[in-house]
C-alpha cells in the first residue's frame, strides 16, 4: 500500500515559511507584488485567479489583477505587459492561460521580463533550466520536485516516465526530471504500447488531461505515482489522470487529487514572487 505525498501539508509548510520571509523583506523596504492578467472569463481561470490572490494575501504578498475583455488585442495585452515590466513596485507577472486564439500566448510570454517571469514560461528562463542555471522554474513540475525531495525519492537512476508534453507542464517537468538524474522518457498522445512503457517505471508522473487513465495493472509494483492531473467529471467530482483507489494498493507513493501535486503548485508560485523581490533587494 503507497504512502500518501502530502501537497497540502508540504505547501503549508513551505507557505508559513515564505510569510516569515515576506515579513523580513517588508522590515528592509521590499514589498513583493505579483500582478496578474486574465483575458476572457474562462471559469476555471477565474478559479484559479481567485485562489492565487487568496494565497498571496496570505502570505502577505501584495496582489493586483487585470481583467480583459474577451475582444482585447493582442498589441493592448503586450503594451501592459511592457508597463508591468517597467514598473519597479512589481515583482512577479502572471498571465493566466488560456488566452482567446487571437493572442498569441508564446509572444505574451517573451514579452514578460525574466526576472519577473514567476511562472517561468519566458524562453529565457526556459533555456536557463535546460542548461541546469538558476532560473524562475514552471511552478507545477518545481512542486512535484520539492514533494519528491521532502519524501527522500530517490531519482538518481531511476527510469522516470513524464505523460504529457505541454510546455507549462510536461516538458518542463522532463527537464526537471534529468537534472535531478532520473533517465526520463515521455509518452503522449501518439505514443504506441504507452502501457508497456509505463510498467517500466520506477516513478510515473501523469500530466494529461484524462480522467483516471493510469490504472493499477498498468503499473510496476512499489513505482511512485505523481498525479498531475486535475479532471472534472459530469457529476462534478475532481479526479485526477490517475485511477487513486486502483493503483493505490500497488505503488510506493502517490499523490491524491485534490491535495497533492495542485497546492504545490501555488507554493511555488509564491515562492518564485519572494525569489523576484530577493533578487530586486540583491540590485
Ligand atoms: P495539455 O496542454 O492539454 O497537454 C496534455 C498533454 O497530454 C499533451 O502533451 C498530449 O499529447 C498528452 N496526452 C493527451 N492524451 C494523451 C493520451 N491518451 N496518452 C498520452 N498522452 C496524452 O495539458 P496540460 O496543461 O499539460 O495539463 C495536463 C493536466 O494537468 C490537466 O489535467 C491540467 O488540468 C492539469 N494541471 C494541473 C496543474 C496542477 O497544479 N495540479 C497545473 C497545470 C495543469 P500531445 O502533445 O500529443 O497532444
Amino acid at each position: 500500500m503507497a504512502e500518501i505525498l502530502d501537497g497540502k501539508q508540504l505547501a503549508k509548510d513551505i507557505r508559513k515559511d515564505l510569510k516569515e520571509q515576506v515579513e523580513n523583506l517588508k522590515k528592509k523596504g521590499i514589498y513583493p507584488k505579483l500582478s496578474v492578467i486574465m483575458v476572457g472569463d474562462n471559469i476555471a481561470s477565474q478559479v484559479y485567479v481567485k485562489n492565487k490572490s487568496k494565497a498571496c494575501n496570505e502570505t502577505g504578498i501584495d496582489f493586483e489583477e487585470y481583467l480583459f475583455h474577451e475582444s482585447t488585442s493582442e498589441e493592448e495585452l503586450l503594451k501592459t505587459i511592457q508597463a508591468l515590466n517597467e514598473n519597479d513596485s512589481i515583482h512577479g507577472i502572471l498571465l493566466q492561460s488560456p488566452v482567446p486564439n487571437h493572442i498569441n500566448i508564446n509572444k505574451a510570454f517573451r514579452t514578460i521580463a525574466p526576472e519577473k517571469d514567476v511562472d517561468g514560461f519566458n524562453p529565457v528562463n526556459v533555456g536557463n533550466l535546460t542548461i541546469g542555471e538558476d532560473c524562475f522554474i514552471s511552478c507545477t513540475p518545481h512542486g512535484v520536485i520539492k514533494l519528491l525531495e521532502k519524501y527522500h525519492i530517490e531519482t538518481e537512476g531511476k527510469e522516470a516516465i513524464v505523460l504529457g508534453r505541454s510546455n507549462i507542464v510536461g516538458k518542463p517537468m522532463i527537464q526537471c526530471m534529468l537534472n535531478k538524474n532520473s533517465t526520463v522518457t515521455v509518452c503522449h498522445s501518439k505514443t504506441q504500447n504507452i502501457d508497456d512503457i509505463v510498467k517500466k517505471a520506477d516513478i510515473v508522473i501523469a500530466a494529461i488531461g484524462k480522467p483516471n487513465f493510469i490504472k493499477g495493472n498498468m503499473i510496476k509494483e512499489g513505482a511512485v505515482v505523481i498525479d498531475v492531473g486535475v479532471n472534472r467529471l459530469e457529476n462534478g467530482k475532481i479526479v485526477g489522470d490517475v485511477d487513486f483507489e486502483d493503483v493505490f494498493p500497488k505503488a510506493s507513493y502517490i499523490t491524491p487529487v485534490p491535495g497533492g501535486v495542485g497546492p504545490m503548485t501555488v507554493a511555488m508560485l509564491l515562492s518564485n514572487v519572494v525569489k523576484a523581490a530577493k533578487n530586486k533587494l540583491k540590485q
